[in-house]
């Protein structure tokens, strides 16, 4: 078969094209750079969609990227990344000659939005079929993301929408400082929050009863191929963990992983300072959101819980 992804550079696509072509998929990424195996934005919108069989995309200026500031630009950069990443792609699909059979729009977990509730309040269920539980900048740019998918002309082409939990990627144990700094290109969020808990000062965020949906990388694959081999799937999926925990049972399994302590919990305005108030509540808060039609659909998880997971991610390097 042959796969386009857009963003396949990225974190998630990457370890997509190792699985796919692993077992004798073609994969064609989208990227802003041309090269072997990609096409570019332009490339799409000139030439239309190459002939394949299925088309995921992934595309997205990462949105806690600590190197820059939340300015009106960076904002800017967020939403356009997605939404206009996705209505190329949904427009080259409905002109294509021979359409792809399935195309996979992803999003995140922010859909479900938070509300100024006390945690306790707030965390209720929610499932593929739940409405926001209150808006924030998350949430709205999920929105736009999700509706400039949904042009997709489904008489035609099987439509999946994935709503993506924090993504955790595997990292290594052992301290070399070299590597503490690497944390350049995103690799999801463990990299993100090692340096603090490598030289001890691991802490949890805010409360710590924030609901914290995660899921393995390895599983983030698992279900992007479950959907894209299975013609019965169709429409939204959760891929988040069934094995939810709050934000303080999170640090306490990355801590363990790691053998550190976690010594502080970091108070909510000092979250704000840094990433700025409109994104803090992707950190501060959380959604319980339960992959439902994903269990349905009959995908089992290889890591359905933190521990289990963490033992995979924290590798021992000697
Ligand atoms: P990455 O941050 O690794 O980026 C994915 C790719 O997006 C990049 O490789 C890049 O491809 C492309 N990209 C980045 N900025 C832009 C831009 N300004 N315009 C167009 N393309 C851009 O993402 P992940 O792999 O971690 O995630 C994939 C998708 O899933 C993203 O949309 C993300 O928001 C979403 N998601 C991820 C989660 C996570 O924890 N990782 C959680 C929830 C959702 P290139 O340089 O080749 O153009």
């Amino acid at each position: 078969k042959h796969i386009v992804i857009g963003g396949g550079s990225g974190f998630i696509g990457d370890m997509l094209t190792i699985a796919l072509r692993e077992r004798g998929d073609r994969v064609t990424w989208i990227s802003r750079n041309a090269g072997p195996n990609r096409i570019t934005w332009d490339d799409l919108s000139q030439t239309g969609l190459p002939d394949c069989d299925a088309v995921v995309n992934l595309a997205g200026q990462h949105i806690l990227d600590v190197r820059r500031r939340w300015t009106d630009a960076y904002r800017a950069e967020v939403i356009d990344s997605r939404v206009h990443t996705t209505r190329a792609l949904v427009a080259a699909i409905n002109e294509a000659r021979n359409p792809p059979e399935v195309f996979v729009s992803t999003a995140g977990k922010c859909f479900y939005g938070t509300t100024e509730m006390e945690v306790d309040q707030a965390t209720v269920d929610l499932d593929e079929t739940s409405v926001p539980i209150g808006m924030d900048f998350p949430a709205e740019l999920v929105g736009l993301w999700e509706a400039a998918s949904e042009g997709v002309d489904t008489d035609r082409i099987r439509h999946i929408q994935l709503r993506i939990g924090v993504v955790l990627g595997k990292i290594e144990r052992k301290s070399d400082i070299g590597k503490l700094w690497r944390i350049g290109r995103s690799r999801g969020f463990l990299p993100i929050i090692r340096l603090p808990f490598c030289l001890g000062l691991g802490a949890k965020i805010g409360t710590g009863r924030q609901p914290f949906p995660w899921i393995h990388v390895d599983d983030m694959v698992g279900v992007i191929l479950h959907v894209l081999d299975r013609p019965q799937t169709e429409g939204r999926y959760n891929a988040v963990s069934p094995g939810i925990v709050d934000n303080a049972t999170f640090t306490e399994a990355f801590a363990r992983a790691l053998g550190r302590p976690v010594v502080w919990s970091v108070p909510e305005w000092i979250v704000r300072a840094i990433v700025g108030s409109e994104r803090s509540s992707i950190l501060l808060r959380g959604q319980r959101v339960r992959p439902r039609r994903t269990l349905e659909s009959g995908y089992r998880f290889t890591f359905p819980t933190i521990d289990v997971a963490m033992s995979d991610l924290v590798r021992k390097v000697i």
